[in-house]
């Protein structure tokens, strides 16, 4: 985008004023098609965020990030420390996928789905708006001195928002140690257990902080993904931007006056109205051209397109565009490079989504019994000792255990009388012989190949170091 030639708004973020005090920003209320379409959108996350620690699946939470335990479960499937790997696929995945996803879109995330956008500016600033009023009655009521009006406002507004930042941080509990655990808790009296509840007042705490107070700033000064814009978007990136060569045209924006042949005066089709800046969340005037600050949320895209429908003027001037698309005046194509790009995101999604279903739901842990190496028996059969462990990831107890030697030929014996069971979610561990005649071993070291069964089927395969005398080559 053609950089404006005074760049001094660059020298300072629209949330500080020139003494670098916090400037308080009152956005206008937005309205519009796109404002409707994130609310939409915002019912949706709310719902899910509030009901996934309720869903179960097969008696699993649908989402639990118990980190304290270390047990997770993700999309109803429980997962161990064993499957750490996953994790850090799903991170490497994930990390990919926000660095194409912002190449070809943008911060189209900070504006439609990020939980702070979600709940700052579909939860919390509508509740001011709606006790408070729009951006004119909220700057009024801030100069206002304390009276019966202000205090009721004020009490009325900060109790709401501190009950929802209550509600907020008992779903984050939820999360954490899983729902049954947080009702049994509400049941039992919050004194009962009382380091949780002190837990619970601190992130309610936080949450009231971030929402009553420290707003944008999280977006503008601490959020990493922020941060990152300036090396991440280019000039085919599909950002929140104002035309300006429809706007300022050879004489520039200006005012617009009653019966004006716009098209033939000259003057672009800004009209100056400052709307877009009023409804800016993050108090920037996005005409200057693409901002940190920017979250993409679309309420200027709005409040521009109601003037120019007010003015009789093409919709647009402010819309999702690339720099590309405005210098160019190209219309938004679907570009091979935005193609490729969501292709390489759907297989990384697939691959995800694959990894999680084929997750084996038995985990064996085969390991030589530490200080042991073999024993030459009659026959001229070498055994060597194992420990078992058996990772149950299900929700029901897996039965009748068995072990069968693959290759070598041969044969293994648990130590374990009856019958081998692996309680749900739970861990059996053992001893095991495995039993191999000499002339079936190649040398000292022999890769055995065990297979675990459970009844007739086959639920996991593993392969041990299998030892003999150094003779048998
Ligand atoms: S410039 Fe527009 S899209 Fe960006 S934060 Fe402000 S109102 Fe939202
Ligand atoms: S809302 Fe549109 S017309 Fe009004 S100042 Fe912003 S860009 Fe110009």
């Amino acid at each position: 985008m053609e950089t404006p030639e005074n760049e001094s708004f660059r020298d300072s973020i629209g949330t500080m004023n020139e003494e670098g005090k916090r400037a308080w920003v009152y956005p206008k209320k937005p309205s519009g098609k796109y404002y409707d379409y994130r609310k939409y959108v915002s019912y949706v996350l709310l719902t899910f965020l509030f009901t996934a620690p309720f869903i179960k699946i097969n008696g699993n939470q649908f989402l639990l990030f118990n980190v304290l335990e270390r047990r997770f479960n993700i999309f109803g499937f429980p997962f161990w420390p064993q499957d750490f790997y996953l994790f850090v696929i799903m991170m490497v995945i994930g990390v990919v996928f926000i660095l194409l996803f912002t190449a070809a879109f943008g911060r189209i995330f900070c504006g439609w789905i990020c939980p702070q956008t979600i709940f700052m500016e579909m939860v919390f600033r509508r509740v001011e708006y709606w006790i408070d009023g729009d951006r004119g009655a909220q700057i009024r009521l801030d100069k206002q001195k304390w009276d019966a009006e202000k205090i009721r406002k004020r009490v009325l507004k900060w109790t709401i928002f501190f009950i929802i930042s209550f509600l907020i941080a008992n779903i984050f509990l939820a999360y954490l140690i899983g729902s049954d655990r947080l009702i049994q808790y509400i049941f039992e009296g919050p004194f009962e257990h009382l380091s949780t509840l002190i837990s619970l007042l601190i992130f309610t705490g936080v949450f009231y902080f971030i929402f009553a107070w420290f707003r944008e700033q999280v977006c503008v000064i601490a959020c990493p993904y922020g941060r990152l814009q300036g090396v991440l978007l280019d000039n085919k990136s599909i950002v929140v931007a104002y035309d300006h060569k429809r706007g300022e045209k050879e004489k520039g924006r200006a005012k617009f006056r009653k019966n004006e042949d716009r098209a033939a005066s000259g003057k672009g089709d800004c009209i100056d109205c400052f709307q877009c800046v009023h409804v800016c969340p993050t108090g920037i005037d996005i005409r200057n051209g693409t901002q940190l600050e920017c979250v993409n949320c679309t309420a200027c895209m709005d409040a521009c397109d109601s003037m120019m429908e007010a003015v009789n003027l093409p919709k647009g001037l402010i819309r999702y565009a690339s720099e590309e698309n405005i210098e160019k005046k190209a219309p938004f194509k679907f570009t091979p490079r935005l193609k490729g790009y969501t292709a390489v995101l759907v297989i990384l999604i697939g691959v995800l989504t694959g990894m999680l279903f084929l997750r084996s739901d038995v985990e064996a842990n085969i390991l030589r019994l530490p200080g042991q190496l073999y024993e030459h028996k009659d026959n001229n059969i070498i055994s060597n000792v194992f420990t078992y462990k058996l990772l149950n990831k299900t929700t029901r107890d897996i039965e009748d255990i068995q072990f069968k030697l693959k290759s070598p030929k041969g044969e293994i014996k648990s130590v374990k009388q009856g019958e081998i069971i692996v309680p749900a979610q739970d861990l059996a561990e053992g001893t095991l012989f495995i039993e191999i005649n000499g002339s079936a071993l190649s040398g000292d070291k022999n890769r055995a190949v065990i297979e675990v069964y459970s009844g007739d089927k086959l639920i996991e395969t593993t392969s041990v170091t299998f030892l003999g005398p150094r003779s048998y080559k």
